[in-house]
């Protein structure tokens, strides 16, 4: 008999009284066009309520120190597990969180060498990069340490006395500048470039005798011992509690620093005792700093009867790693350097080794970053949880992940307000007959462009080195749509965010992370909209402007105008909840009475883009419409006014930064996949603009996986052939129709097969 989660009559954001069965123990694809009310089901509906569930089962005691949920808006939820979301936040940033730590694999290698290796250190904290008994004491376990950029503090092409001393507190001139202008142990007339070694020597860390320099201060002339600039520097501005320095100081410091592999330990974050022990050889460092899929290799040669089970441990948890496409990392890779894609599949490999059963796994997106070639390890990893007896929920766009469901639930017809229902519910078959965008789209296949553009010029990228780039020059051609292509880990980010963008800086460079701003922020405030709608209200009701913004006196008192509470709990992730003076309005009840054409500022907040578009036609403010149409053109209009921005996803935050820079040309964008939560037929929209950005004199380079976007570009850059050191080179340039016949490249080959 099977289960079913059953929801009735649920009205969260757009959702239209939504009725809904979902089975128990299935994976169940979530599908429909960004802004239908997916996430709104999912997220807000159920994956709310279950945590909302499992709160109360606590004591009273309990319950009152957690976050409070509301209850989502409908009528009944029930049948519902504990869920667990795996999402794409980013994993925690700080320089101690690697990939082995945040998996638990770096405790049992820890294990495995404080037990087998030789000589042993002691327990397993011995090995821990984040214990004092392992961490290497010159950079206390960060493997980095900061030092002065001596490349930008001297100038070697001038003597001391020109001015080869770039930084300014010690230039020529100052006080501190004279002890090198007039040290009598130096030709201060010589460029610093020229000195000897041993002259060098001098000049950074002073004589072992200690010379004696004549300099001339504010009580007159008087000799005083030399200090090398090197010693100097770090005793001013580096061995010391900087927080005593002005902020002008440190700012003007930090221009003067590089971070760099600590010396002590070569990076490798623990001290000598812990890095003499081996086993086979190897140190723990050296293990940390292996490909997986290598790591793999060296733990399965250990053949020791009793190391032998605990690096059997380890290697069913790296072949997880390595199961969801991800070999190519290695343990010490830093969490806050993976994208969101990757950090979402290495949770999963958290969950996959747990034996909990009966859960609902909630997933976004997961198939985001992934090369079509490795989206059926995705799906068998998302079938393996289902198989152990939990529920598989998934928000996904990706054909190839649909196909697998066991149910499709489609939603639409449309976004915001034109959307909110469930347009169709069976199986991925009788989805690619229903008549529903997803089943349209579903069905449809589109060949490679038949006459890509010509390439107005090229910028070049010349012996590109970084991560796994392969000393790689690929010039990328201007004045048309360029895809930059190849599995996960590649090297597409690096060659296109990193070698690309450092060699032509004014790049516009759209990406997905967090828009650095707070809190209050909106699209409103984003887009500049915010000043003229307080200025339209202040002048149709005869108030102030200032009444009208929520960070001032018309601001509700009990949020400070954020119509949201915050709580932040050390063990949880942080909690919102509806400002209950204002009910999420933001503004105190006196402004709220202040209305334009019957609507007060919070309703104009609360209108959809495209609402406001008709609002403001009536008001006849153009320059607010054409930034309102800019959301418009990259398929946002369904965004409200007054949504926090903290609210949108990934593709969202990528596509309103793309609203603010579209009036420009002979400009090269940068786009690192674009199609980030967008449903097939928001795919055609993207499209429509990027070529639009292109017949307006720009250039666009996109980094994607979407077969659409690599059909339709003018140009395709397809790097690997695999990821890590396996990959970084170009495996193919050319036109998306002269791909089809490129050998030796995965992309060529699922394009292939796309074609059919
Ligand atoms: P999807 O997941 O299909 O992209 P969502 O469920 O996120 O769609 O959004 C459905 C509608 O609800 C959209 O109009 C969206 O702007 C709106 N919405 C989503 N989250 C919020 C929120 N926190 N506040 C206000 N509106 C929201
Ligand atoms: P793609 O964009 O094709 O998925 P990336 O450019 O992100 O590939 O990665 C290419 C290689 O560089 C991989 O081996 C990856 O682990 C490595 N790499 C990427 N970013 C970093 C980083 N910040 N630090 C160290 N290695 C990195
Ligand atoms: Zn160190
Ligand atoms: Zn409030």
């Amino acid at each position: 008999m099977h289960q079913y989660i059953t929801i009735t009559g649920a009205r969260e954001n757009n959702l239209k009284e939504v009725n809904l069965r979902i089975p128990k123990d299935r994976l169940t694809v979530f599908t429909g066009v960004s802004g239908s009310g997916k996430s709104s089901v999912v997220f807000d509906t159920i994956a709310v309520e279950s945590q909302r569930q499992l709160n109360e089962t606590f004591t009273w005691f309990v319950r009152n120190r957690l976050p409070k949920y509301e209850r989502p808006h409908a009528d009944t939820i029930e049948e519902l597990s504990p869920a667990i979301v795996v999402d794409q936040r980013p994993i925690g940033g700080h320089s101690r969180s690697t990939v082995g730590t945040m998996t638990d694999i770096y405790s049992v290698m820890r294990v495995l060498f404080s037990r087998h290796g030789t000589p042993s250190a002691g327990p397993a904290t011995a090995y821990s990069f984040n214990d004092p008994s392992g961490m290497c004491p010159r950079c206390h376990g960060l493997g980095k340490t900061v030092r002065p950029d001596y490349d930008r503090i001297l100038d070697p092409a001038k003597s001391l006395a020109d001015g080869a001393i770039l930084f300014p507190p010690f230039a020529v001139g100052t006080w501190q500048g004279q002890t090198y202008t007039n040290t009598p142990d130096l030709d201060t007339h010589k460029p610093v470039g020229q000195f000897t070694e041993e002259e060098r020597e001098f000049l950074m860390r002073g004589g072992k005798s200690g010379g004696k320099v004549n300099v001339d201060n504010t009580g007159g002339a008087r000799d005083i011992d030399y200090e090398g600039l090197a010693d100097r520097f770090e005793r001013l501005y580096l061995n010391r509690d900087l927080s005593a320095l002005s902020q002008k100081t440190r700012d003007l410091v930090q221009r003067f620093l590089v971070e760099g592999e600590c010396d002590a330990c070569d990076g490798a974050r623990l001290n000598e005792a812990a890095l003499a022990t081996r086993i086979d050889g190897l140190n723990i460092a050296d293990c940390s700093r292996m490909e997986v899929t290598d790591l793999i290799a060296a733990l399965e040669r250990i053949d020791d009867p009793v190391a032998g089970p605990i690096a059997a441990a380890a290697v069913a948890a790296l072949e997880r790693i390595e199961a969801i496409g991800l070999g190519y990392l290695s343990l010490g890779r830093e969490t806050s350097t993976l994208s969101g894609g990757e950090g979402q599949r290495l949770k999963t490999v958290r969950h996959l080794g747990s034996s909990l059963t009966g859960m609902t796994y909630i997933f976004d997106e997961p198939s985001v970053g992934l090369h079509p070639r490795d989206v059926s390890r995705l799906n068998d990893l998302l079938l393996r949880l289902r198989d152990k007896g939990n529920t598989v929920l998934v928000v996904e766009h990706d054909p190839d992940v649909i196909a697998v469901a066991d149910h499709v639930v489609d939603m639409g017809p449309t976004a915001g307000t034109g959307g909110g229902l469930v347009v169709f519910e069976g199986t991925p078959d009788e989805l690619r007959r229903a008549d529903t965008l997803t089943g349209r789209h579903l069905r449809r296949s589109t060949g490679v462009k038949e006459s890509p553009r010509e390439a107005i010029g090229g910028r070049w990228v010349k012996g590109a080195d970084l991560h796994n780039l392969k000393d790689v020059s690929v010039r990328v051609p201007t004045g048309v749509l360029t895809a930059v292509t190849g599995v996960a880990g590649s090297g597409k980010s690096t060659l296109v965010s990193g070698a690309f963008v450092a060699e032509h800086p004014n790049a516009v460079v759209v990406d997905q992370s967090g828009i650095g701003v707070s809190g209050r922020s909106t699209p409103a405030t984003y887009l500049g909209i915010m000043d003229s709608l307080r200025k339209l209200f202040a002048r149709e009701t005869g108030q102030d402007a200032g009444l009208f913004s929520f960070n001032s006196s018309g601001a509700c008192e009990s949020c400070q105008g954020r119509g949201i509470i915050y709580s932040d709990l050390a063990f949880m992730d942080p909690v919102t909840t509806t400002c209950e003076a204002c009910e999420g309005r933001r503004f105190k009840e006196e402004v709220l009475r202040l209305t334009v054409g019957s609507s007060s500022i919070a309703d104009v907040l609360d209108m959809t883009a495209e609402r406001a578009l008709d609002f403001l036609a009536t008001v006849d403010d153009t320059a607010v419409r054409r930034r309102l149409r800019a959301l418009h053109d990259v398929g946002l209009t369904y965004l409200t006014l007054g949504q926090p921005l903290s609210t949108l996803s990934g593709g969202e935050r990528q596509r309103i930064k793309l609203a603010t820079q579209l009036h420009r040309t002979g400009t090269t964008y940068v786009l690192d996949e674009p199609t980030t939560g967008l449903h097939m037929a928001d795919v055609d929209g993207l499209l429509a603009l990027l070529d639009r950005l292109v017949d307006a004199g720009n250039t666009v380079i996109v980094v994607e996986h979407n077969l659409e976007v690599v059909k339709h570009a003018d140009w395709v850059i397809d790097l690997g052939p695999d990821g890590g050191k396996h990959g970084g080179r170009i495996v193919f340039e050319g036109t998306p129709g002269q791909l089809l016949d490129a050998d030796g490249s995965f992309t060529a080959a699922h394009l292939r097969r796309d074609l059919g």
